[in-house]
């Protein structure tokens, strides 16, 4: 049985800190809601995404190493148990702590969610470098070079490196002013970049636009590729893992910062997302046409994430799952597992709530 909440997309402000949506609800149109009326909740990038997810699972964005992720918004849930019980986590933190960051699926079904949303900030602006025909040892030096510099980028930054087997692309985005770390990050770019894109400082919600990706649906594959500390992590393998890229056109490896905010320690207390401590984060992404060509896609991810599980990578990002993870529970929920594994017991202790990786007691 699979329970369709797409109608479950309203939204409520309680006040002018607060709002209440149903979890079917997208980004967009909560953006389009609160945005104009200078207010912003921190989520992911995309249009599409249900904001039920989205925070079950933890929510990065362009501004979370400045506000924290989109669980860390959530003040309260309303969920139906699976013996139907309504339940709202006001009587239960135990039960809030576990939908921040590790309740897709798992517990309960949310209907119901209360954000604290905030000032949003006037502008963002963004700046794109890219290097054409690169080979894997150069792209491994930009790499290197990325790391080392976005370390130094103020919280309101948020920053990626691309490399899809020939070009590698640099994406910063500031909400900010642009400081000397910034200034520094842009000139040291520039100078080693084919080509840089300087955008307009935009008001945010047009600025937002830009990253809202496609409208219609697409074939494509994303998977969680680890989160780390830092490029010393994966130096070890890192020529492996472009190599197999290079082999494969249509796939692109992507790192993410994290850090800022996302590493406050009463945030790490407050929810179940288990990775604070990771600043990066990676993914792998394919986009392709025939459906012919899925399972060789599909082959190319798993021989490229074992070069990370062999690098000793284990964290891996819940809202960006594979099947390829064997050990999936540890790999998402970390030190997290068995007090998750408890609240599981308590709520759903006949696994009514299933799927391949959905946490079973
Ligand atoms: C195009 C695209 C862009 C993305 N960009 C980002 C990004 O920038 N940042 C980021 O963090 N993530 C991003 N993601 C990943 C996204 O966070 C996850 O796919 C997320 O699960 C989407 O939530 P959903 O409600 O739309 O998905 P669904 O597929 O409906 O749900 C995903 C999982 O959550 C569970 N779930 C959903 N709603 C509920 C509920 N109400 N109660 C209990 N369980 C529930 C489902 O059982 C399922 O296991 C992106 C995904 C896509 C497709």
């Amino acid at each position: 049985m699979v329970i369709n909440l797409s109608l479950l997309n309203q939204i409520e402000w309680f006040d002018k800190n607060s709002i209440s949506v149903g979890p079917a609800c997208t980004l967009k149109k909560i953006y389009e809601n609160i945005i104009p009326r200078g207010k912003y909740l921190p989520g992911g990038s995309c249009q599409s995404v249900g904001i039920g997810g989205l925070t079950l699972g933890g929510g990065y964005g362009l501004t979370s190493r400045c506000y924290g992720l989109t669980c860390d918004s959530l003040l309260e849930a309303t969920v139906v148990t699976a013996s139907g019980s309504i339940i709202n986590t006001k009587d239960d933190p135990e039960l809030l702590w576990a939908l921040k960051g590790a309740g897709n699926g798992n517990f309960a079904v949310v209907t119901e969610m209360k954000f604290d949303i905030q000032k949003a900030p006037a502008t963002m602006q963004s700046f794109k470098f890219r290097n054409t025909n690169t080979g894997i040892k150069a792209a491994k030096e930009i790499c290197r070079q990325w790391f080392a510099l976005s370390k130094t980028l103020p919280v309101t930054c948020f920053s990626a490196f691309i490399f899809n087997g020939r070009t590698t692309y640099i994406l910063l985005t500031n909400i900010g002013k642009n400081d000397t770390s910034v200034k520094h990050f842009i000139d040291n770019f520039k100078l080693s970049s084919t080509k840089y894109t300087q955008g307009k400082l935009l008001p945010l919600g047009q600025a937002l636009k830009a990253y809202y990706a496609e409208k219609i649906p697409i074939t494509f594959k994303n998977a969680s590729a680890g989160l780390y500390k830092n490029f010393e992590e994966i130096e070890p393998v890192i020529e492996q893992v472009f190599d197999l890229i290079k082999k494969k056109p249509g796939i692109l490896y992507q790192v993410n910062t994290l850090g800022g905010k996302i590493q406050s320690p009463l945030l790490e207390t407050n929810s179940a997302f288990a990775h604070r401590n990771c600043t990066y984060f990676s993914e792998l992404q394919a986009y392709w046409q025939s459906p012919s060509a899925s399972k060789g896609f599909l082959d190319h991810f798993e021989l490229i994430q074992q070069q990370f599980a062999n690098a000793g990578i284990q964290a891996q990002y819940r809202n960006y799952p594979d099947v390829n993870f064997k050990n999936w529970a540890r790999m998402y929920y970390g030190k997290n597992l068995e007090r998750l594994l408890a609240i599981k017991n308590k709520y759903d202790p006949g696994n009514m709530f299933g799927g391949p990786q959905a946490l079973k007691v």
